[in-house]
C-alpha cells in the first residue's frame, strides 16, 4: 500500500529524517513509534505530501507522491499533529467543506457524512461550532475528516496526544475498529498505545528506523541478556557459588528473599546469545539439587523500547551535517507544480530579505509554509510592509 524507499529530509543542515525505509502492507495497522523530536512527524508530512523530502521516494499504491501529488493524495486520509479544524465552523459545515475539497461527487454527500459520522460518534454534534467542542470531539472531528472520501489509507499522527484516559481508550478502540477495513499508519510516543492498537512497531530515533518488527516479536529486536529465575533445594551459598562459577554463560546471580522450605529462588541473567538452560539443569541433576521452578522474565515494551532508543543514542553524536543536495527531487516535480512554486518564490522574493546562506541555517526553525503563508496574506490584502511596521509599535 505504501513504500518509503531511502527518504531524507534535511531542514537546512539539521537532518531530521536520515534515510528511512520501510513498507506497509494493505490492511496493516503500523504504529510509528519514537521520542519527542525522532522525526515521525517530519516522516509523516512527507509520506501524506505536504512537505517535499530532500531525498528518496514514497508511493502510496502504485502512485509517486511527487510525480502525481494528487492522485496519491487521494488515497490518503491524513489527521496531522494539529488537527486543521476550523473553530467556527459547525461539525456540519466543516465535514461538507472536507466533501467538496477532496471532491467525492462518488459518493452521496448525505449518506457519506452520516456514516462517518456514526463510525466517529459525532453524530449529535453536526450542528455544534467546533470550537465549542472538548478536545477529545475536536480529534474526532479531525478523524471524520481524514475519513471523507473513504480513503484506504489513513496515517494518524499522535491522535490521542492531550486527551483525557477515557477518551484516548475511544479513541484507540475506533483506531482498531478502522484498521479493518483501512490500513493505518499511526505515530505516538507512548509505549502501550502502540501495543495496544498496532499489528506492527516500528521504532525511530534520531530519525533513523531502529526497529521494525511484529507486536508480539518486537522483544526479539533487542539482543538482551535473558533473566530467568529458578527455584532451587539445596545448601543456598553452595548453590549460589555453583550457580556463579559453574555454569558458563551465566553473567550473574543472587539469591532472591523468598524461600520455600529448603528450596531458595534465584535470579539468574545470562549473557548475550546465550542459552543456560540446558546447563543448568544437567549441573543442579549431577549435584543432587533438585530445580523446581523455571521462569523467564520477559522485557516490557518500556525495557525494548528504552534498550533501542539507548543503543541508538550511544552510536549517533550529532544529527547535525551538511544540506544534501535537492535536485534529484525538483527535477522530478511536476511542471505545473514547478511553475506554481516559481511564481510564490518570485512574488515572495520581491519583498523578503535574501535567504542566507546555508551554513548559517543551522538551528534555525525552517517554516516549509512560509512562502505559502506569505502568498495566502498577500491574497487577503496584508501586505509585508504592514507587517513589518506591527513589529514596530
Ligand atoms: P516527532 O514528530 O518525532 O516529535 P518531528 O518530526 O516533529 O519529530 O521533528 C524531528 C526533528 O526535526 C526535531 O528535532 C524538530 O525540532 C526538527 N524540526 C521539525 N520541524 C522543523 C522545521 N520546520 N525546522 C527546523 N527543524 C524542525
Ligand atoms: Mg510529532
Amino acid at each position: 500500500m505504501i513504500k518509503v524507499s531511502h527518504l531524507v529530509k534535511n531542514y537546512g543542515s539539521f537532518c531530521a529524517v536520515d534515510d528511512v525505509s520501510f513498507e506497509v502492507a494493505k490492511g496493516e495497522v503500523v504504529g510509528f513509534l519514537g521520542p519527542n523530536g525522532a522525526g515521525k512527524s517530519t516522516t509523516m508530512n512527507v509520506i501524506t505530501g505536504f512537505l517535499s523530502s530532500t531525498s528518496g521516494t514514497v508511493t502510496i499504491g502504485d502512485i509517486d507522491i511527487l510525480d502525481d501529488p494528487v492522485n496519491a493524495k487521494k488515497l490518503i486520509g491524513y489527521l496531522p499533529e494539529q488537527p486543521p479544524l476550523y473553530g467556527d465552523m459547525t461539525v456540519n459545515e466543516y465535514l461538507n467543506f472536507a466533501y467538496d475539497l477532496k471532491d467525492c461527487r462518488q459518493y452521496d454527500r448525505e449518506k457519506h457524512l452520516d456514516e462517518i459520522c456514526r463510525v466517529v460518534k459525532i453524530s449529535d454534534y453536526r450542528n455544534r461550532q467546533i470550537k465549542f467542542l472538548s478536545k477529545g470531539y475536536k480529534q474526532r472531528v479531525g478523524i471524520a475528516q481524514a475519513l471523507v472520501g473513504n480513503p484506504p489509507l489513513i496515517i494518524f499522527d499522535e491522535p490521542t496526544i492531550g486527551l483525557d484516559p477515557k477518551q484516548i481508550i475511544e479513541i484507540r478502540n475506533l483506531i482498531r475498529t478502522l484498521g479493518r477495513e483501512h490500513t493505518v499508519i499511526l505515530s505516538t510516543h507512548i509505549l502501550q498505545e502502540v501495543q495496544a492498537v498496532c499489528d506492527r512497531i516500528i521504532i525511530i530515533n534520531r530519525g533513523k528506523v531502529v526497529a521494525d518488527e511484529m507486536t508480539e516479536n518486537i522483544a526479539r529486536v533487542v539482543e538482551n541478556a535473558r533473566r530467568f529465575n529458578v527455584k532451587i533445594c539445596g545448601p543456598q551459598r553452595e548453590v549460589l557459588s555453583m550457580l556463579r562459577n559453574d555454569i558458563p554463560g551465566v553473567a550473574y546471580a543472587e539469591v532472591l528473599a523468598a524461600r520455600d522450605g529448603d528450596a531458595y529462588t534465584y535470579m539468574v541473567e545470562s549473557e548475550v546469545g546465550t542459552d543456560i538452560r540446558k546447563k543448568l539443569f544437567s549441573t543442579l541433576a549431577a549435584r543432587g539439587w533438585p530445580m523446581i521452578g523455571l521462569e523467564a522474565l520477559g522485557m516490557s515494551i518500556e525495557d525494548i523500547f528504552i534498550a533501542v532508543v539507548d543503543k541508538t543514542d550511544e552510536n549517533e553524536d550529532s544529527r547535525f551535517r551538511t544540506k544534501k543536495k535537492t535536485k534529484s527531487i525538483e527535477a522530478r516535480r511536476s511542471s505545473a507544480e514547478k511553475e506554481m512554486a516559481a511564481g510564490m518564490v518570485e512574488r515572495a522574493a520581491s519583498r523578503e530579505t535574501p535567504d542566507e546562506p546555508e551554513e548559517e541555517q543551522t538551528g534555525k526553525y525552517y517554516d516549509d509554509h512560509t512562502i505559502k503563508n506569505d502568498t495566502i496574506a498577500e491574497a487577503l490584502g496584508e501586505s509585508g510592509e504592514k507587517k513589518d511596521k506591527g513589529g514596530d509599535e
